[in-house]
């Protein structure tokens, strides 16, 4: 099999013609000519099917999927994809498993499920064997059966806890259910959780994926057939479809993710031994360092450990002059792109984290000038007490 490199440059493109260009423009058509029987035709109207939007599923399924036939479906964004599977596959008076922390959304997620019927059963990312116990239970529920789906998120985001997805897996099974795994934080150059057990890749593409911050998408990835084709029917019906321009956009930031992932990796590390050393940090976390209490999981199913770094500041205001006095970190949310960015989680008011807590993500720069800029940024945040001025020194 070839590496990850050689398999990104080519990933989703067709071969190689005679005065044609490296990839195909975007295809901009909201139907197609279509004579005849629909039912046989690839492409008749756009809610469908697009050809930019295949392009971008089979290199997103060679990602996730090396070696193996995948099918991707690919989203506007990545709660359309989390809908798709959460809402597209259960039904009122099923069970399904999920995280109490993650995503932020998937809150929202899981009470909706419940207003529609659905009994859901939570427990915490860092709790493998209380997952594990609710996915083998079968005596929860108004009917008896196994729970439908498990739904995992590793690294979970923003605390950063890891669990074992192929001891999930294995257990959830071993009932007959249904795992899908947020592989968001990794990408699928940092893990593969088809080939660790789960039944469903799911991610936002928003993030590290596209990498470069002007693009929302999504995508489902299956290597069942017929999962496939309920969660396209999903998409169909609700008619969550991405643009082809979106589509197109992300799928030639594919050709560089696995020096985005490499670099990022890296650069986390250097951040986190940078902030480690930082007398006012606590709780860091990153699932790379030795030490972190999700190491020894993550080493064994991550083949890179991500762009995401957390700890924690003694409070807002500390934590908020760190973030004013950072030059090459922007103050915004979402992660994975080439520019580092870097926020204070408890803004937002949806997780539960301290005020102090800070989510940060590197980009692609200079270790280097990152490190330094990160050291120097807490020690104005030490000294200074009122908010700096960005940029004025
Ligand atoms: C951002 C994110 C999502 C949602 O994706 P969007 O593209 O913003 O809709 C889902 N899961 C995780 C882990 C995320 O970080």
């Amino acid at each position: 099999m070839t590496g990850d490199g050689t398999r990104a440059v080519r990933a989703g493109l067709p071969e190689a013609e005679p005065y044609g260009p490296p990839m195909p423009g975007p295809v901009l058509a909201s139907h197609f000519h279509l004579p005849g029987d629909p039912a046989v035709a690839p492409y008749g109207y756009g809610r469908e099917g697009n050809p930019t939007w295949t392009g971008l599923e089979r290199a997103i399924a060679e990602l996730e999927s090396p070696g193996q036939e995948a099918h991707a479906v690919v989203f506007p964004s990545g709660m359309a994809a989390t809908s798709a599977v959460l809402t597209g596959l259960l039904r009122p008076g099923e069970t399904a498993v999920l995280p109490s922390d993650g995503y932020q959304l998937l809150a929202r997620v899981r009470d909706r499920l419940a207003e529609s019927g659905v009994h859901v059963r939570t427990a915490p990312t860092d709790d493998d064997a209380q997952l594990a116990a609710l996915a083998a239970d079968d005596r929860d529920g108004s009917r008896p059966g196994a729970p439908r789906l498990l739904w995992l998120e590793t690294p979970a985001n923003p605390g950063l806890d890891v669990c074992d997805i192929r001891r999930l897996a294995d257990a959830a099974h071993g009932r007959g259910t249904l795992v899908a795994v947020d592989n968001t934080l990794a990408t699928p150059l940092g893990q593969r959780p088809l080939d660790l057990g789960a039944d469903l890749s799911v991610a936002s593409g928003s993030k590290a994926l596209n990498g470069h911050g002007d693009v929302l998408l999504g995508y489902v990835v299956t290597r069942d057939a017929e999962l496939a084709a309920v969660i396209r029917r999903w998409r169909t019906t609700t008619g969550a479809i991405l643009g082809p321009m979106e589509a197109w956009l992300a799928h030639r930031g594919l050709a560089t993710i696995h020096l985005r992932v490499e670099r990022q990796r890296t650069n986390a590390l250097a951040v986190a031994a940078a902030l480690r050393e930082a007398p006012d940090v606590t709780g860091l976390r990153h699932p790379g360092l030795p030490d972190d209490p999700g190491h020894a999981v993550a080493a064994r199913q991550m083949r890179s450990f991500g762009c995401v770094v957390s700890f924690v500041l003694p409070d807002r205001e500390h934590a908020e002059r760190f973030l004013a006095a950072l030059r090459l970190v922007d103050d915004a949310t979402s992660f994975g792109g080439v520019r580092s960015t870097a926020e204070r989680r408890g803004r937002w008011g949806g997780d539960a984290v301290p005020e102090g807590f800070v989510r940060l993500a590197v980009g692609v720069e200079d270790p280097e000038d990152l490190v330094a800029d990160v050291r120097r940024a807490l020690a104005a945040a030490r000294t200074e007490v009122s908010p700096g001025t960005r940029g004025a020194t």
